[in-house]
């Protein structure tokens, strides 16, 4: 091994890979913000850690990648080598290199983050990937032996790929069910382009398929093919159908004209810029393609803050908006955006408007014209430890704007064909699992009240990230290898 230069990060400054320059991001360019590392470029910046004997960033990160061990590897030009280390924690390393929010996991807990800035272990993370991969080095399962067992795992998210990923590197075949035509869930038809390519989607495609996973698309359990069918035809079933159910705000007004769901708006725009519809039917819940207004020239408020809200606001920004405002209820700290997607918005153009609460919104010949927002103040913190947002007397005013885009989260909900199989739901309508280690009651690890059902993802934790979803389909996937393989 070579020696490190220790105090390399006092002579190196933090450097993220390239941004498309911004006059290009705000005339409608969808590519992707942040251009590649070559490779001097990544193994200066692995060459900043510190390899501080404690990776406080391996703990935060949810899968607990081997950051430091990877890092020395790109230093020492070992790029396929790292690939399969990363590989050995996470099943979608290109993705969540690209769209995790480092800012509150990894990079947020790096040693050098305060001072000198921390080492931009998400773009490392992607240019190992893309680069192995783009020199054709595929995760080698020559030495797994096929067990005879098959799995059903419903829904080609993070989840559900995660999980198929392990459960062919235990010798298990994978059938990866979904009720559209492309692999991926929202890193598909939900995160915008900019942030993540779709080609990148479909090369991963095509690895799991080189691992032996199977997918049957365009067949929605429940509907095409029933559950029953499933548990009969396989040895277990994993669930990683995510979490749909639009948070409706119930504001007055939000039915009138150019009053935007967030998620339908995000989807058709990416049919448009992708050029082509690749899910093969309506998205779920809105069984209607909505029609998008010409943004050119208007006036964008979006209500949310999380980062739904912030790939609307920078959306509208390509599509040409006059002035888009984000309004929030709470203070830029307790946002739950990434701060980096934030300060992205910002430089775009984007206006933020902190401690602002919608009451309605507000329309002329049922068209929106406008939303009444008061002022807030923070108050106690909410069941959740969140501080609650206290509206202050007086303080109503009307933000004009000609589109509305409500982004107010979504969870999940336990479909009644689960309900019959004995699956549980929490009152918020999340699938009941047994704990991460095994309880009490014999149950493993996102093991449903149905001992043949497994769950994770979004449907488990509601409405999250990628990468906590893949931590979670690893888990489960380990937990259906130990109970059929023991
Ligand atoms: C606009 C937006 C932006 C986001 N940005 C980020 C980001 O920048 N970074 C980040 O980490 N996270 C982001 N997220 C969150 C992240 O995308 C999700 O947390 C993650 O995709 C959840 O993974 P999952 O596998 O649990 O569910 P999903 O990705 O939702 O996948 C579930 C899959 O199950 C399928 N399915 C459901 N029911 C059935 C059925 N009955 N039969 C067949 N198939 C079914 C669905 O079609 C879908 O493909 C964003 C989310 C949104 C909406
Ligand atoms: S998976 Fe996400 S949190 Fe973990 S190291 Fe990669 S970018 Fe950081």
């Amino acid at each position: 091994m070579s020696r490190k230069h220790v105090f390399q990060f006092v002579e190196l400054p933090r450097q993220m890979p390239q941004r498309i320059p911004l006059e290009l991001r705000t005339s409608g360019d969808w590519g992707e913000m942040y251009g590649k590392f070559a490779l001097p470029e990544a193994q200066h910046q692995a060459g900043r850690c510190l390899d501080c004997g404690n990776p406080y960033c391996s703990w935060k990160c949810p899968v607990h990648n081997a950051i430091p061990q990877w890092l020395q590897l790109v230093q020492e030009n070992r790029i396929e080598e790292a690939a399969a280390l990363c590989h050995t924690t996470n099943p979608l390393p290109e993705m969540c290199g690209r769209v995790c929010p480092q800012d509150r996991l990894c990079e947020g807990s790096c040693t050098l983050e305060d001072g000198f800035g921390a080492v931009t272990i998400g773009a490392v993370e992607k240019y190992i990937v893309d680069a192995a991969l783009e020199k054709g080095w595929r995760p080698d399962l020559s030495e797994v032996v096929a067990t005879g067992r098959r799995v059903a795992v419903v829904g080609a998210g993070p989840a559900g790929l995660a999980c198929a990923d392990v459960l062919a590197r235990n010798g298990i075949h994978a059938v990866v069910f979904d009720r559209y035509e492309q692999i991926g869930g929202l890193m598909q038809f939900g995160i915008p382009s900019f942030k993540l390519e779709k080609s990148i989607i479909a090369r991963r495609r095509e690895v799991l398929e080189g691992m032996g996973v199977e997918f049957r698309l365009g067949v929605e359990i429940g509907k095409d093919l029933g559950i029953d069918e499933l548990l009969a035809d396989y040895d277990a079933v994993f669930l990683g159908t995510g979490a749909y159910r639009y948070t409706d705000g119930g504001l007055p007004g939000q039915d009138l004209g150019n009053v935007l769901p967030a998620l339908p708006f995000l989807v058709q725009n990416g049919r448009i810029v992708g050029g082509n519809d690749p899910w093969g039917r309506p998205i779920a819940g809105w069984e209607d393609t909505i029609q998008l207004p010409d943004m050119a020239g208007k006036r964008v408020v979006v209500l949310g803050g999380g980062d739904t809200g912030m790939d609307c606001v920078r959306s509208a920004i390509r599509l040409g908006a006059a002035r888009v405002t984000c309004a929030y209820r709470r203070d830029e700290a307790n946002m739950p955006g990434s701060a980096r997607e934030v300060a992205n918005a910002r430089e775009e153009g984007v206006r933020f408007l902190f401690n602002r609460a919608p009451l309605a919104i507000e329309g002329e010949d049922d068209v929106v014209i406008g939303v009444r927002v008061v002022e807030t103040r923070l108050g106690e913190p909410d069941a959740r430890g969140r501080r609650s947002a206290v509206p202050i007397e007086g303080s109503e005013s009307v933000l004009e704007a000609d589109i509305v885009i409500i982004a107010f989260g979504f969870s999940p909900t336990v479909p009644e064909w689960l309900a019959a199989q004995g699956v549980e739901g929490s009152p918020n309508g999340r699938i009941v699992v047994s704990g991460s280690l095994p309880d009490e009651s014999g149950g493993l690890p996102f093991q449903t009240t149905n001992p043949k059902l497994f769950a994770g993802g979004d449907a488990v934790r509601g409405a999250d990230l990628v990468v906590t979803a893949v931590a979670e389909g690893r888990d489960a996937a380990h937990s259906i290898a130990r109970m059929l393989l023991g």
